[in-house]
């Protein structure tokens, strides 16, 4: 029998990942979706055929797994509205909300809970979402795999075996996103400078991230492998990719990354 999984919150995280548990042959009445108000739930019910409920207390009641997915601002009070509820089940929590560590959810929700916290990101909401998920020492074996089943159906999971890494992992997957969606914006306009239009320079960008991604998932070589592939000596790649290494898309890189995850640093 499936397990009853409650979501609190109905929003784009919960919406990814019931798509994702129901395009992977979940059983839509194993799953419930809750919010303070009807008008969030009623897209749930007829896109997704789930049940749903504005009570969180009465929502997690026979719940096994309760995933935490409303904003962190508003987490300790959904939290207080349920602690007895939880108290008196022990689900599994799991939690996407960013910056809050297991520690403080359990303590919020009464304590002596089995927590998992993710770091996912937005490309879950195509199905293609990296997420890393990290779970405290009372989470059991079975749990971890459940876990696994819930946050895989929207992508790639990837456990770390220490809360701290998953500052790291905002700054490799949870926000990385958006450096490729900056690498995009720079192409587009370096592209219509050569004098392409905008809307083929971006096409054409995108569809190349998109097969190098592909292609280095799919190979058994090194990106590095992949790269000196393409680049023959004197050719136009090696004078980029020269370019690029001179002007220290490394330490740029690195340096972004290093601000991301001291960023997350002071957030938990
Ligand atoms: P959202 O605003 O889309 O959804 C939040 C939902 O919470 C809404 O459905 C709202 O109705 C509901 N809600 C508000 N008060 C509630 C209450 N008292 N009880 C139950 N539900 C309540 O937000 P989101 O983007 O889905 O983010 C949810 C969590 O996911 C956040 O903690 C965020 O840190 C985390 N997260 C989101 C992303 C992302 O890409 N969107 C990435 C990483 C982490």
């Amino acid at each position: 029998m499936a397990s009853q999984v409650t979501f609190i919150g109905a929003g784009n995280m919960a919406g990814a990942i019931i798509g994702g548990m129901i395009d992977s042959g979940y059983l839509r009445d194993a799953i419930t979706a809750t919010s303070p108000s009807d008008e969030m739930l009623a897209p749930m019910r007829e896109k997704y055929g789930i049940h749903t409920a504005t009570d969180n207390a009465a929502a997690v009641a026979e719940a096994d797994v309760v995933v935490l997915a409303v904003k962190p601002q508003i987490m300790q009070d959904v939290c207080a509205g349920m602690r007895d509820a939880i108290q008196a089940r022990k689900p599994l929590i799991v939690s996407v909300a960013a910056g809050l560590p297991a520690e403080t959810l359990e303590a919020w929700l009464g304590g002596e809970l089995a927590v998992v916290r993710c770091m996912p990101n937005t490309p879950s909401l195509v199905g293609a979402g990296a997420a890393g998920l990290y779970a405290n020492a009372k989470v059991s074996d079975t749990q971890r795999d459940l876990a696994t089943e819930l946050l895989e159906a929207a992508g790639l999971v990837e456990w770390v075996d220490d809360e701290g890494l998953l500052e790291a992992v905002t700054a490799v997957s949870g926000s990385a996103p958006a450096y490729f969606f900056l690498m995009f914006e720079a192409m587009e306009e370096a592209g219509v400078s050569l004098g392409l239009p905008a809307d083929t320079a971006r096409r054409l960008a995108m569809q190349t991230a998109f097969g190098a991604a592909r292609m280095a998932m799919d190979s058994d070589k090194t990106p590095g492998e992949l790269k000196r592939n393409v680049m023959s000596p004197g050719g136009t790649t090696e004078r980029a990719i020269s370019h690029l290494e001179d002007a220290g898309m490394r330490r740029i890189v690195a340096e972004a990354m290093d601000a991301c995850a001291a960023r997350a640093r002071e957030m938990a």
